[in-house]
């Protein structure tokens, strides 16, 4: 059926106990041992890194989306599994999305439950990321979790725990894996994906700050001074914050700091409603609206249009083309 190739991160689906907790630890082949082969399929596996995911920096999450260029680069390759701590899957998942322009699925899977653990999740998961890998085309990027299949694009963490760990809150689910085979419930949309950036030498810092009641601008204007080239606002309600830290907005953006503007609500596109340091006045400050994307992939395709040019100008334009049209339309109708 197919010729796959597993590229292991690390994450639970890797971990054993240190001791005092559980980290990352098992290499590729240790980990592709624990799962069953769909019929039909072969696996080679790049032993990439051996992390927790919170540990990851953006130089691991461009060296893994340059690697899975180099891996698609061979034509008799069939698909791509990533193993991958949940923790940060959405934004990693999420990079290689943006920058994805071949047919064949890339798909991140994980676990919640350790290595070894009786009734791990970890074996099943990788079984039917696998399976979506063999028997998916021109989806773009997937998550294979917990018998569901997700769009990269909008899926999150949303169960700390709990085993079916990922879902995009704003959306139906897009598919289900079980009894042998992948169940498309919809088509997702992506807009056009981005050439893969140049490694810089040193990435650019882009940093996330969250609105709250009494909440001021030294967070904001912390990150400015801490050489933030991108920022992501985690407004209130559909995108929300006060006067003063519209004041800091405009500031950062008048010394080229690109600034994307979220909701830390779960579902639902940043709408400009509300003036008096709402979105209406942010976003006539500069910044950038993102629709229906959470805040760790706001902050990425923050970070891919920084890393695609550096006219600013430019890099509003790329954030804005990194949204769907549906998700450009549902800022506008709203
Ligand atoms: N701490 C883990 C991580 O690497 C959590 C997981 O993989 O589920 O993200």
């Amino acid at each position: 059926m197919g010729r796959i190739v597993v590229i292991s991160t690390g994450g639970t689906i890797a971990s054993r106990w240190q001791g005092t907790g559980f980290a990352a630890d098992a290499d590729g082949r240790e980990v592709m041992a624990t799962a069953p082969l769909p019929e039909g399929t072969t696996v080679e596996v790049v032993d990439l890194f051996r992390v927790n995911s919170p540990r990851l920096t953006t130089a691991h999450q461009l060296t893994l989306l340059r690697t899975v260029h180099e891996v698609l680069a061979d034509p008799g390759v069939d698909g791509i599994v990533v193993t991958h701590g949940t923790d940060t899957l959405e934004e990693s998942a999420f990079l290689v999305d943006l920058h994805h322009h071949d047919e064949r699925s890339v798909v991140f899977t994980g676990a919640q439950l350790p290595m070894g653990t009786a009734e791990g999740d970890g074996p099943g998961n990788l079984y039917d990321a696998l399976l979506t890998a063999a028997t998916t085309r021109g989806l773009g990027v997937l998550v294979s979790f917990a018998g569901r299949v997700h769009a990269a694009r909008g899926t999150v963490k949303t169960q700390a725990v709990a085993l079916d760990a990922f879902a995009d809150p704003s959306r139906e689910l897009l598919g289900k894996v079980g009894f042998g085979k992948v169940t498309l419930l919809r088509t997702p949309r992506r807009p056009q994906p981005l050439p893969v950036p140049a490694m810089p030498e040193v990435p650019p810092r882009v940093d996330m700050v969250m609105h709250h009641a009494d909440g001021d601008a030294v967070l904001f204007e912390a990150a400015v001074a801490a050489g933030a080239r991108g920022i992501v606002l985690i407004g209130t309600g559909a995108g929300n914050a006060t006067p003063e830290i519209v004041d800091a907005v405009r500031a950062a953006v008048e010394r080229g700091v690109l600034v994307a503007l979220t909701t830390r609500v779960a579902a639902g596109p940043v709408t400009e409603i509300y003036t008096h340091g709402g979105a209406v006045d942010l976003v006539a400050a500069g910044a950038v609206p993102t629709g229906t994307l959470r805040a760790g992939q706001a902050r990425i395709a923050v970070l891919s249009a920084l890393l695609a040019t550096d006219d600013t100008a430019e890099r509003v334009r790329i954030l804005r083309e990194s949204l769907t049209p549906a998700e450009r339309e549902a800022l506008v109708e709203a």
